[in-house]
């Protein structure tokens, strides 16, 4: 046997699966790029916002130095918006750097973490990385169970990974029953509430969940700059939790994890309410889209509180790879869900309604 190297629980990791980008979908089948639809990875279809690009514009002439290690200038911003002190933000390089930071500041090698099934990919991975031991909770109705979670938590536990709105599901959590859940966790078990998607919800459904962090020490709040922001490939995120939280999660994080050009992007982007708004409005247009084709298709979809929708294309466990295969061939990419144990179903992210409109004609074609 050849050498092997790394610990056990390394080995044991499954690579997490990113959606396909363009130009590789481009060269496999043949296809030109510009005719390629992405709908894989719940980015925002409008791309960057013009006050973000401007922001970087004029950040270039500063790469030459280190970034703020502190990101003095945006945690000032985020402070203000979310009312909380600025000693009570963690900056990521994106959320999943936060999910990733937070398993290693609160959890040791044998100890445990509390998720869902069906939640997100990366929860295993930041538990599997630290070595620790998942607990992974059955899914109710494809969203999470916070009864069984709060029942699951054992002597070991350490960290809790809610995501809410839920990705792929697109299940959401209201308020009181999260309230209710944080009310029954152990005092020593920190709560990660990753709320990537929480731009994207109604305003009946908004809640001041950054506030709560006042009430419950062991709550982190995580929020992302790559979904409604559209700001996925300049990588930022963060967290709100008092500052015993925060005070370990910046002593884990890399000192320059946001650089440059992500701190004046996220800005901009921040104080962008006509781009969120755009974005939140064109969200809608898209689910109502979506819901009436599969609906006329007779398809089975989880009702989603994102910008995605995941929907059953058949029964057997062959049929996401199967349809998946058939959308790429016509340039549509989606994400297939089967390592999330959902063989049967797609992904599929909301995008400007002529993209939409291509996907829903691709798909007829493949289940035709
Ligand atoms: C997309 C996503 C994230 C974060 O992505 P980043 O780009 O790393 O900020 C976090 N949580 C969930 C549930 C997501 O779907």
């Amino acid at each position: 046997m050849s050498q092997q190297f790394g610990p056990e629980y390394v080995r044991a990791i499954a690579p997490y699966q990113a959606g396909k980008p363009i130009a590789e979908v481009a060269r496999e089948f043949g296809l030109d790029e510009a005719n390629i639809v992405k709908l894989a990875s719940n980015e925002n279809p409008f791309g960057v916002p013009a006050s973000s690009q401007q922001a970087m514009a004029a950040a270039v002439a500063d790469l030459g130095r280190y970034p703020d290690a502190n990101g003095f200038d945006l945690k000032a911003a985020l402070a203000k918006r979310y009312e909380v002190p600025a000693d009570w933000i963690t900056l990521g390089n994106g959320s999943n750097d936060i999910l990733e930071i937070a398993a290693h500041a609160f959890v040791q090698k044998g100890q445990a973490v509390v998720y869902s099934q069906y939640s997100f990919a990366v929860y295993a991975l930041a538990t599997q990385g630290v070595g620790a031991r998942a607990i992974v909770v059955p899914a109710r109705e494809y969203g999470h169970d916070l009864d069984a979670m709060a029942a699951a938590i054992d002597a070991d536990t350490r960290l809790v990974f809610i995501a809410n709105p839920n990705n792929p599901t697109g299940t959401f959590i209201p308020a009181a029953q999260i309230e209710a859940f944080l009310n029954k966790v152990p005092a020593n078990v920190v709560v990660v509430l990753d709320e990537a998607y929480n731009e994207f919800l109604a305003p009946e459904h908004q809640f001041e969940s950054a506030q709560w962090a006042r009430k419950y020490p062991n709550l982190l709040v995580s929020r992302t700059f790559s979904k409604a922001y559209g700001l996925a490939g300049l990588r930022v995120g963060f967290a709100v939790a008092q500052p015993a939280l925060t005070d370990l999660m910046n002593r884990i994080r890399q000192p320059f994890n946001v650089n440059s050009l992500a701190q004046a992007a996220a800005i901009a982007a921040l104080n962008d309410k006509p781009f969120l708004e755009q974005g939140a409005k064109n969200n809608a247009a898209g689910y109502a889209q979506f819901v009436e084709a599969f609906d006329e298709l007779g398809l089975q979809y989880v009702p989603s509180f994102g910008n995605f929708v995941l929907v059953k294309v058949g029964d057997d466990d062959g049929a996401g790879a199967r349809i998946n295969l058939a959308l790429l061939k016509q340039g549509v990419i989606v994400r297939p869900v089967g390592n999330y144990g959902l063989p049967q179903w797609l992904r599929i992210s909301i995008g400007l309604p002529a993209e939409n409109a291509i996907f829903i004609a691709a798909l007829k074609k493949a289940l035709a």
